[in-house]
């Protein structure tokens, strides 16, 4: 995300970037998080009208100064999946502001220590990039932390164990298949494309999410 230039499917400027919220809002879209999803595909609670959890990765310094402000504007709340690693580092968000976002009432997610494939992650990372990024994140924001994104979407059966073992409630990587054993550790999002325009956007949404 930034100030300038087109976007393409790893960002998105200032201006779509609130073309594509303008346009859900305009189209009476809800914004959910993630414990409500959660109650929705655990328990049947129902979700608001036309709703969409809108997520972003990475910690990066633009989620607090562009993206915050936009969802405020919109009356949207969203979802930040935080990997801990460069917390306080240039060009990444503060602790400060992790908290203030999850003040403001946006939900933060855990998104490992330091963005592992997920082939890559052996049983004896789970201290390190699962349980330690959420116990981080709690005391970051003071509040609970029972969701996670999985780096690019990536998962596997020793990964799922390990996030279940380390007390997340549910998972979330991109558009791969959904795991027919544990649906609430392989729960699916989209990479929205910086290029695409509002109604694209909602055209995608609507394919991807039939
Ligand atoms: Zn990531």
């Amino acid at each position: 995300m930034d100030n300038k230039g087109k976007g393409n499917a790893m960002s998105i400027s200032r201006t779509q970037l609130s073309a594509q919220l303008k346009a859900l809002a305009d189209s009476g879209y809800h914004s959910i998080l993630p414990d409500q999803l959660y109650a929705y595909l655990h328990a049947g609670t129902p979700l608001p009208a036309r709703p969409v959890m809108i997520s972003f990765d990475d910690t990066r310094a633009e989620h607090f100064s562009i993206a915050a402000p936009l969802l405020q504007q919109y009356g949207f709340k969203g979802v930040f999946f935080v990997m801990t690693v460069p917390i306080g580092k240039p060009g990444y968000m503060t602790a400060s502001q992790i908290k203030a976002l999850s003040d403001m009432g946006h939900a933060i997610g855990a998104h490992t220590w330091d963005h592992p494939h997920a082939a890559n992650i052996r049983s004896s990372d789970i201290e390190t990039q699962f349980r330690n990024p959420r116990r981080h994140l709690e005391n970051v924001t003071g509040r609970p932390v029972y969701y996670i994104a999985y780096p690019f979407g990536e998962w596997n059966d020793s990964v799922i164990r390990d996030v279940k073992l380390s007390g997340y409630k549910a998972a979330f990587q991109l558009t791969g298949k959904v795991s027919p054993g544990e649906p609430l550790y392989s729960i699916r999002r989209v990479m929205v494309n910086g290029n695409w325009s509002g109604a694209r956007l909602q055209q995608e949404l609507k394919t991807i999410f039939r």
